[in-house]
């Protein structure tokens, strides 16, 4: 059952979350949901930061929606659980068994859940500990957890592996990088892959909030940017600007891992003519980016963050590996804090 007839599970209002697996379907046993960044942080603000109402929020939108779509962002998460039950036609081909313990690659927001108990609600992480089911599709991606990573840690990465893998995909030696909000899981990541593949000859800026983050010292103190631009990137002009002083050819990729809104014309304006937006954040408004671009005369490539790319987890969890300052501050920031 969908809603309205013909949606699909993702642009449906709301889907059939019986938690029974048909014979294409994987049903598991959720722990914990990982809420995306631009979804908790609506989350938080709604509900004043308190947990139990944040909690309570999500068992509303997951009863009323069958599956966690937060109508204001349209963004979801992922989840951690194991497997309950594989469907008949599944059996043979999936690389699963019962009891395996594994974290979904799909969004929430196509992805039925029924939620029996929210336990915990962790707001520094936006990770919510629940007693409840979900079931995979066929076509849906899932990871088992790597042994050397902590799950939380794995978790976080996870959730925005599609950052990394496109901006190594996108980026070439020489180029000129501006990563948006730089000092967010998947900004740091896109700062490490793009550092990485510009080399010697290119030049990284992450832009942030606020510079005096233990997050936004490690961009500088292990040359994963070449330079720190402090500033709001809800104001076009000064971000441009001062993108312009740095680099006055401007960027050939613009990389947006922002978690709030209006944050589209800033991103435009810091690419050069041709040059390529990369919009990963979750608030990216289509008629804002396409408007405004228009408006302000740049002809640039603006693509959609996919949360798939080819070999995305892998990659994420290798960019980790290879950056140890980086994996120390994820263990400190996400590691796990509930049991998940
Ligand atoms: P995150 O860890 O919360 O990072 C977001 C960063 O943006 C934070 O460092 C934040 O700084 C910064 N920021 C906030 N307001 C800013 C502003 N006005 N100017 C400059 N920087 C600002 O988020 P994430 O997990 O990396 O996710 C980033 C985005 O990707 C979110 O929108 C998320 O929903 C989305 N996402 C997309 C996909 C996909 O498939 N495309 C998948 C997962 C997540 P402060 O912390 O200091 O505020």
């Amino acid at each position: 059952m969908l809603v309205p007839a013909g949606a699909m599970p993702q642009d449906a209002w709301k889907i059939d979350n019986t938690p029974l697996a048909g014979p294409t379907e994987i049903l598991c046993q959720v722990e914990a949901l990982n809420i995306d960044s631009a979804s908790f942080r609506q989350l938080c603000d709604s509900c004043a930061g308190d947990p139990a109402r944040i909690g309570e929020r999500v068992a509303e939108i997951v009863s009323e929606r069958g599956k966690q779509h937060n109508p204001v962002t349209g963004s979801g998460g992922m989840f951690v659980g194991r497997v309950l039950e594989i469907g008949d036609e599944l059996q043979q081909s999936l690389d699963l068994r019962l009891g395996d313990r594994i974290a979904s690659l799909v969004s929430l927001t196509l992805t039925p859940l029924w939620i029996d108990a929210i336990e915990d609600v962790d707001v520094a992480t936006g990770r919510i500990a629940i007693r409840g089911k979900a079931i995979l599709f066929e076509s849906g991606l899932w990871s088992r957890f790597p042994d050397d990573i902590d799950e939380g840690v794995a978790l976080a990465v996870l959730d925005v592996a599609g950052a990394p893998a496109q901006v190594r995909r996108l980026c070439s030696p020489g180029d000129t990088v501006v990563i948006v909000g730089a000092d967010g899981k998947s900004g740091l990541l896109s700062c490490a892959q793009a550092k990485e593949r510009t080399g010697d000859q290119g030049r990284v800026i992450g832009l942030v909030p606020d510079g005096s983050t233990t997050a936004a010292q490690i961009l500088q103190r292990e040359r994963l940017v070449d330079d720190l631009l402090v500033a709001d990137a809800r104001n076009a002009l000064a971000v441009c600007e001062r993108v312009g002083t740095l680099a006055p050819g401007l960027a050939d990729l613009v990389i947006n891992c922002v978690n709030v809104p209006g944050t589209e014309l800033a991103s435009i304006l810091c690419a050069r003519e041709g040059g390529i937006v990369y919009f990963f954040s979750m608030c990216t408004s289509f008629t804002a980016a396409a408007l405004g671009a228009e408006g302000a005369g740049r002809d640039v490539t603006m693509m959609i963050g996919n949360g798939y790319t080819k070999g995305h987890a892998e990659i994420a969890l290798q960019t980790l590996r290879h950056h140890p300052a980086l994996a120390a501050y994820f263990n400190a920031t996400y590691a796990t804090r509930i049991r998940v």
